[in-house]
């Protein structure tokens, strides 16, 4: 690039001075060098805007201040008298290059265009939870908007103890159209649980309106041919641990004995207040209870992991996490992943989803789970908030980016960093208040986890109207 530019300016150059052997007035001679050094400009910002391309992400002053060396060089080459005003004159250009480069990497996840094309032939199935609204199969047209090769929905509302009874002609419309889409219901679908479900509770009634919501889900499943169901493992509003494990077990006995195929699939949990799954053993031993091994499974929530103090953060940590994983529950057991960054600082305790590579987990976590051989086949889901299905679109198609990129790679580096600086406002406020409610608690030790406790139905009161 270098050589190539000093090619040019040189000949501008020398042109100029034939022309002016050639006896052109002095103004006219000024005035072509000035259009030759802008025509030189041109040429530098096209080679640089195409280098540049792969760090578009962090292009700002960094780019601004490398065009500016190169092209100050270039200015004394050709002999430029006042090389200051030369490079005052190119740092307007340049930072109009750089707000072009970056200007130029937005328009370029802009391009994905609704609906988006799901990548074929990828072993990484990513998908986002989508919505069931107007019957169960308009999910898949959801998910067919965003590109999803897998997607998680619910089968009734979240927040309601009944719901009407799915219709027939709904029921029949998703099975055809998983089959027309090839969606394996069996593997890439993954309905989520009503939030109001806690297994755990040791009110008797209560655990009993728990568990007709719960096997109404599942037999809505087994209508849809769904393999996989996921649910938070709940609650134990204050009561003993050990025992309200034993609830969520007895109540999947039950369950599985009273249907035929569907995997129920605890998710880990943020650990906040009383709520059940934060801990690995605390999955560990629901499913040691468990009759039937071959109808239970975990899916792990990636934010949910960070925020109950699993760092995954980077290669080392990662792996040992997945091995912890492994030796405490069994890899055998992991069906699904819930795939989102955090809002909140390691170990918050508090569930609060971020867009991929926006919060405090960053992009590199994602990179290693995308290239992890072992999660091959399982359906990676989304629960990202949403403003628009070009976000999850978007995401999917970052998510499959990463497949077979190492973790030094500059186009990598820079996505990265350009997310991350996207997402800092805010990791701070989240920072910030994380601190306050430390100093808080600290001052106030007894009050803590007693808020949660309280809640009638055990859920976790940060989900607000978002996934978890
Ligand atoms: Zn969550
Ligand atoms: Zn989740």
């Amino acid at each position: 690039m270098f050589a190539m530019m000093a090619r040019t300016t040189r000949a501008a150059a020398a042109a100029a001075k034939k022309k002016k052997q050639k006896g052109e007035s002095s103004s006219q001679i000024s005035k072509r060098e000035e259009k030759q050094e802008e025509e030189a400009e041109d040429e530098d910002l096209d080679v640089s805007v195409h280098n540049t391309q792969t760090f578009a992400a962090t292009a700002s002053q960094d780019t601004a201040a490398i065009t500016i060396a190169e092209s100050t060089n270039a200015a004394l080459e050709v002999g430029a008298e006042d090389a200051a005003t030369w490079t005052k004159k190119r740092r307007a250009v340049a930072g109009e290059e750089a707000a072009r480069v970056v200007k130029k990497a937005r328009v370029k996840r802009d391009e994905v265009v609704i609906p988006a094309a799901r990548t074929a032939g990828v072993k990484m199935m990513v998908g986002a939870h989508v919505s069931m609204s107007g019957g169960v199969q308009r999910a898949i047209t959801n998910s067919l908007n965003i590109g999803g090769n897998a997607f998680a929905l619910f089968l009734k509302s979240q927040r309601k103890w009944a719901s009407p009874d799915m219709k027939e002609a709904d029921a029949t419309a998703f099975r055809a159209a998983c089959e027309k889409h090839g969606f394996d219901p069996g593997k890439h679908v993954l309905p989520h649980g009503s939030y109001l479900i806690n297994l755990a509770n040791g009110d008797a009634e209560k655990a009993k309106k728990a568990y007709n919501c719960f096997l109404d889900d599942l037999k809505r499943c087994e209508r849809l041919g769904i393999g996989l169901y996921n649910f938070h493992p709940g609650s134990t509003l204050g009561m003993s641990h050990s025992e309200s494990l034993g609830r969520v077990s007895t109540a999947l006995n039950k369950a599985h004995s009273e249907t035929k195929f569907c995997i129920t699939v605890l998710e880990n949990m943020a650990g906040a207040g009383n709520v059940i799954g934060g801990k690995f053993e605390d999955l560990r031993d629901i499913i040691a209870k468990v009759k039937d091994k071959d109808r239970v499974g975990v899916c792990l929530d990636t934010c949910h992991l960070f925020a109950a103090g699993h760092d995954i953060r980077t290669k080392e940590s990662y792996d040992r996490v997945m091995s912890n994983f492994d030796q405490i529950v069994g890899r055998k057991y992991l069906m699904a992943l819930h795939i989102n960054d955090s809002k909140a600082p390691l170990a918050s305790k508090r569930d609060l989803h971020q867009n991929i590579g926006l919060g405090f987990l960053g992009l590199e976590p994602f990179r290693l789970i995308m290239n992890d051989e072992r999660l091959e086949g399982l359906p990676l889901i989304l629960e990202t908030p949403m403003e628009e299905e070009k976000t999850w679109a978007e995401e999917v198609k970052l998510l499959e980016s990463l497949i077979g990129v190492e973790g030094d790679d500059p186009e990598f580096l820079a996505t990265a960093e350009e997310l991350a600086s996207r997402g800092a406002g805010e990791r701070r406020t989240a920072g910030i208040a994380a601190q306050k409610k430390a100093v808080k608690a600290a001052a106030k030790p007894g009050k803590r986890g007693r808020k949660k406790s309280t809640k009638k139905d055990g859920s976790d009161s940060d989900n607000g109207e978002y996934l978890c």
